[in-house]
């Protein structure tokens, strides 16, 4: 097996991958699904899904967690003008919280598949997760590391001696700079850097739970420690939370506005109750921004996958568009540049369609398959891994041996390449294929011409060669 290195944004170096155990496990912070998410949201589930296909590249088994943040922390009518026009409009159109969750999370699903986002193992929801959420605050308590006033659980933040490491918002440093980031309301904790882990409802929550603590909710940050540990751990397999079996997550992911607080309080919070290392591999993806600003929805400047494909985007353009910045590096969202990688992606189709009908070729290029790899590894440096395959198309390789190599780089590119290569051409148009061929050796053109036409329609084109007719694929 090769090595692959990844950037660790504990220590934010790149370092040498290891597996801790056979099947990698990674958890991913997932959508929020009371609205269409953003492209924004999905570049970072783009990268994610590269660095899934990087160690799935290398033969390794890979059990991916990606969680869905529901509805518990929705209000029961949508009189709150704070909240999102969307959750006002379906709460007022009679939909419960549940059934907004539902449309969205399938939404999403949706845009998941229209990018070749690999499917997630488990996709848990945070709302079938609160007693695993009431278990580790119970914990937490326990151990010294939170404590209640009346009603609510705040994590102890000045006893737990790694905060910090994860951000480099040391406690030292810390006091402004969480002021700065949490709009909070809550005057009672000790300390204005601690944090909620469960909350009391005091006002018209759509969803509130009963715990020790009287009727609530959990904080945002104790829902990810909870559902990584008991969908990628044994810590909650006998019923209860058992720290003994807790082990180590290779890798957990989201984007770069994650790291402080949400990876910050849930390393805190998973640490504080096991007694172990959480993560291993913090994996951070870079913003898409439109005018150099973070693509969001408070900024308003938003797109989501529908609004590019109205546009008569294909959603792969977008993907393709993704792959040409670094998964670190900011990447600047301009409609010339989706058009761009529009062009570039039906380029690539096309010359690969002219792979027609080759025989099957024994080997690839070797050559190119190495440099591919190489660029995998080296913290998925995808702009190099397209340069590899452009020089790969541009090379004098027989096509049967470029065709072998791309397909196996799509294994990690996800840009479908498979599908306009006609290596495989179904039976029933190459019975018409024959059919034809018999029609031209009895000189009947007018019904050579009449299956040409069919065979179109099933999607090729018929190229008659010296050697015989060839199949080439009808790019749109
Ligand atoms: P949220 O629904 O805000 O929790 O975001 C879902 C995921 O998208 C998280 O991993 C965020 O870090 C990520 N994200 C949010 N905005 C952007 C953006 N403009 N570019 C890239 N990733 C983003
Ligand atoms: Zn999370």
């Amino acid at each position: 097996m090769s090595e692959i290195f990844l950037t660790n944004t504990l220590g934010r170096k790149k370092e040498k991958f290891e597996a801790t155990n056979s099947l990698v496990t990674i958890y991913s912070c997932g959508p929020t699904v009371y609205r269409n998410v953003h492209i924004g949201n999905l570049r970072t589930y783009i990268s994610v899904d590269l660095l899934i296909r990087a160690l799935k590249y290398n033969g390794y088994e890979v059990r991916h967690v990606k969680n869905i943040t529901d509805v518990g922390h929705m209000r029961s009518t949508g009189a709150d003008t704070a909240y999102d026009p969307i959750i006002n409009e379906a709460l007022k159109e009679g939909k419960t919280p549940a059934e907004i969750a539902e449309i969205y999370t399938q939404a999403y699903f949706e845009d998941q598949k229209k990018l070749n986002i690999l499917d997630a193992h488990v996709n848990p929801k945070a709302t079938e997760h609160i007693a695993e959420m009431i278990a580790l605050t119970e914990e937490l308590v326990k151990n010294d590391l939170a404590y209640e006033v009346e009603g609510t659980v705040y994590f102890d933040v000045k006893k737990f001696k790694d905060y910090g490491k994860l951000s480099g918002n040391t406690l030292d440093k810390m006091g402004q700079l969480l002021e700065a980031v949490r709009v909070s309301v809550e005057t009672d904790k000790k300390d204005s850097v601690d944090f909620a882990l469960w909350k009391l409802s005091k006002d018209d929550r759509a969803m509130v739970w009963d715990s020790p603590w009287g009727k609530g909710f959990p904080g945002w940050h104790i829902e990810c420690s909870a559902m990584s540990l008991k969908h990628l751990t044994k810590a909650f397999e006998s019923g209860k939370f058992d720290p003994e079996e807790v082990k180590t997550i290779d890798i957990h992911s989201g984007g770069e506005d994650l790291i402080f607080p949400h990876h910050e309080d849930e390393i805190a919070q998973s640490q504080g109750a096991s007694g172990k290392e959480f993560v291993k591999y913090w994996f951070h993806g870079g913003f898409l921004t439109v005018d150099d600003k973070k693509m969001s929805r408070s900024a308003g400047n938003y797109l989501v996958l529908n609004d590019i494909e109205s546009k008569e985007y294909k959603p792969l353009s977008f993907r393709y568009l993704t792959l040409t910045a670094h998964y670190r590096s900011k990447l600047n969202f301009t409609w010339e540049s989706l058009t761009a990688a529009q062009i570039a992606l039906k380029n690539l189709y096309r010359e690969i369609s002219r792979y027609y009908q080759e025989s099957e070729a024994k080997i690839g290029c070797a050559e190119y398959e190495e440099r591919f790899l190489a660029a995998v590894n080296d913290d998925l440096d995808t702009p190099k891994a397209l340069t590899v395959v452009w020089e790969l198309v541009k090379s004098d390789y027989p096509a049967s041996a470029k065709l072998k190599s791309l397909l196996k780089f799509d294994e990690f590119l996800g840009l479908d390449l498979h599908t306009v290569s006609s290596g495989k051409i179904s039976d029933e148009v190459g019975a018409l294929v024959e059919e034809r061929e018999k029609a031209r050796a009895a000189k009947d053109f007018a019904k050579a011409d009449e299956l040409r036409a069919e065979i179109a329609k099933k999607g090729f084109e018929v190229v008659d060669e010296e050697a015989g007719p060839k199949l080439k694929k009808i790019i749109q």
